[in-house]
C-alpha cells in the first residue's frame, strides 16, 4: 500500500476547519475583488467556495475595507456560506483592527506578514496590538513571509553577520535562511505574547520552485507549525500551473504542507476559480484526496484524426465538474468515480475497463462503434449520432446507482491512507 507519511505538527482549528497533520489538506485561494465592494467580494467567494475553496482569504488593506468584512461574513452566512474568511493585512494592519474590530471579529484567521509591518520598537508594538487581537478574539494567525518582502533589518544582520564568518555562505543561501528565520522569530514572539501554537500556521513563499523546496524542507524540519504551501507569483497559464504543481508535489510527496493556495495570474476572461481547480487536481491526481470524478483521456494520435474525441472528453469533464455541485452531497463517494475517454482500439479497452466507466471511440478506419465498460466488463456498443448524450445517461445512472443511498460505492475512500511519523 502507498502510505504516505505527513510531518506530525500542531492541529489548527479555523472555525469547522482542521489544518494539520492528519487532516486532509485544505484548498484555500483569494479573492481579486475590492474588499470594499461587500456584493463583489461575497459573491466572488461563493464562487470560489463553489469551486472548492475550503478557506477564501480577502485583502483588507483600508479602512473602506475593514469597514465592509462583517458585512461580507453576514452576506455568506445568508447565502448558507460558512467558509472561513482570512484577512490579509499589509503596513496598517493594527490600525483597521483597532478602529474595526467588528472586521476582526468577522475574520476566522488573521495573515501577518512580518516584513511588512514596520521597522524597529514601532514594528514590534504593531505586531504585537496584532497578535494580541488575534488572541482576544481566538483567532488563528498565518506567519506569511514572502521573498518580495522580506523583513529588511532582519536581513542586513543576518548578511553582515555572514560577511564577519570565517566561511561566508552565498547571499542568496543567506536570504533563503533569512526567510525561516523571520517566520520561526516572529512565530515565537507571537507565543510570548499569549497566542498559542495550535492557533499558528507559518509559511515561506518564494517564486523559484527549487528555492520553494530547499526553503520548505528546512522550514518543516525546524518547527512543528502547520505550513501553508504556494509558490508566489507562480504566473500565468500553464508555467503558473507547471511550476506550481512541480513544487508542490515535491513537498506533498515528503509529507510537507497542511494547506495549499495556488497564486495564479488569471488570463484576461478566465475565471478566478482556476486556482481552486488547479489546486484540488495537484491533490486528487497525487491520490492525497478526491474533489470531482477525474476524466482518464489519451492524447490522441494519428490513429484518431477527428476531433469527437476530443469534445466527448471535454463534454464529460465539463458535465461530470458541473453535476458536482449537486452530486457532492446527493452521492457521497462520487468524488472518486474514474471515466475513460480514449481514441482507438489501441488502449481504449483497457484503459476503458481500469475505469469505472469507461468508453472507445472507433480510431480511423475502425469500425464506426464505441464500447462502453461498467466495472471492467463490457456493457453496451453505442453508435450514431448521439454518442456524447447516450454515454452521458450511463454515467449519470452508474452514479445513481452506485453512489446513491444503498449503493455498494457510496462513501468509498480511495484517498491514500494518512500515516503521522
Ligand atoms: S488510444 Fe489510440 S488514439 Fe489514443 S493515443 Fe493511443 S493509439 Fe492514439
Amino acid at each position: 500500500m502507498n502510505t504516505l507519511q505527513r510531518r506530525r505538527t500542531h492541529q489548527v482549528r479555523i472555525d469547522h476547519i482542521t489544518v494539520g497533520s492528519e487532516a486532509p489538506v485544505v484548498i484555500q485561494s483569494m479573492t481579486n475583488t475590492d474588499t470594499a465592494d461587500a456584493k463583489a467580494t461575497a459573491l466572488q467567494i461563493k464562487e470560489l467556495s463553489d469551486a472548492g475553496s475550503e478557506m477564501v482569504r480577502i485583502t483588507v488593506n483600508s479602512p473602506e475595507a475593514a469597514s465592509k468584512v462583517a458585512e461580507i461574513r453576514r452576506r455568506l452566512d445568508d447565502m448558507g456560506y460558512a467558509t472561513p474568511l482570512i484577512g490579509d493585512f499589509h503596513f496598517n494592519g493594527e490600525r483597521l483592527l483597532a478602529e474595526f474590530p467588528e472586521c476582526g471579529k468577522a475574520l476566522s484567521k488573521y495573515r501577518i506578514n512580518p516584513g511588512n509591518v514596520g521597522k524597529g520598537a514601532k514594528g514590534d508594538e504593531k505586531f504585537a496590538f496584532m497578535i494580541r487581537t488575534a488572541a482576544e478574539n481566538d483567532k488563528a494567525v498565518r506567519i506569511g513571509v514572502n521573498w518580495g518582502s522580506l523583513d529588511q533589518s532582519l536581513a542586513k544582520r543576518m548578511m553582515d553577520a555572514n560577511l564577519a564568518s570565517s566561511a561566508p555562505k552565498p547571499p542568496e543561501e543567506v536570504m533563503k535562511e533569512a526567510l525561516i528565520v523571520s517566520a520561526l522569530e516572529s512565530a515565537e514572539k507571537a507565543v510570548l505574547l499569549g497566542l498559542p501554537e495550535d492557533k499558528i500556521i507559518l509559511s515561506c513563499k518564494v517564486s523559484a520552485v527549487q528555492d520553494l523546496i530547499q526553503v520548505y524542507r528546512e522550514l518543516g524540519s525546524r518547527c512543528a507549525y502547520p505550513l501553508h504551501l504556494g509558490l508566489t507569483e507562480a504566473g500565468m497559464g500553464s508555467k503558473g500551473i507547471v511550476a506550481s504543481t512541480a513544487a508542490l508535489s515535491v513537498l506533498l510527496q515528503e509529507g510537507i504542507g497542511d494547506t495549499i493556495r495556488i497564486s495564479l495570474t488569471p488570463e484576461p476572461g478566465s475565471p478566478r476559480t482556476q486556482e481552486v481547480v488547479v489546486g484540488q487536481e495537484i491533490l486528487q491526481t497525487m491520490g492525497l484526496r478526491s474533489f470531482t470524478p477525474m476524466v482518464t483521456a489519451c492524447p490522441g494520435c494519428g490513429r484518431t484524426t477527428s476531433t469527437v474525441f476530443q469534445e466527448l472528453a471535454q463534454d464529460v469533464q465539463n458535465y461530470l465538474r458541473q453535476k458536482m455541485t449537486v452530486w457532492r452531497t446527493a452521492y457521497p463517494g462520487v468524488e472518486s468515480l474514474n471515466v475513460a475517454v480514449m481514441g482507438c482500439v489501441v488502449n481504449g479497452p483497457g484503459e476503458s475497463k481500469l475505469a469505472d466507466i469507461g468508453i472507445s471511440l472507433p480510431g480511423t478506419g475502425e469500425t464506426p462503434v464505441a464500447p462502453v465498460y461498467v466495472d471492467g466488463e463490457r456493457k453496451v456498443t453505442l453508435k450514431g449520432d448521439n454518442i456524447a448524450t447516450e454515454f452521458l445517461a450511463i454515467v449519470e445512472e452508474y452514479v445513481k446507482t452506485n453512489y446513491g443511498e444503498n449503493g455498494s460505492k457510496r462513501n468509498q475512500n480511495k484517498i491514500i491512507p494518512i500515516q503521522s511519523l
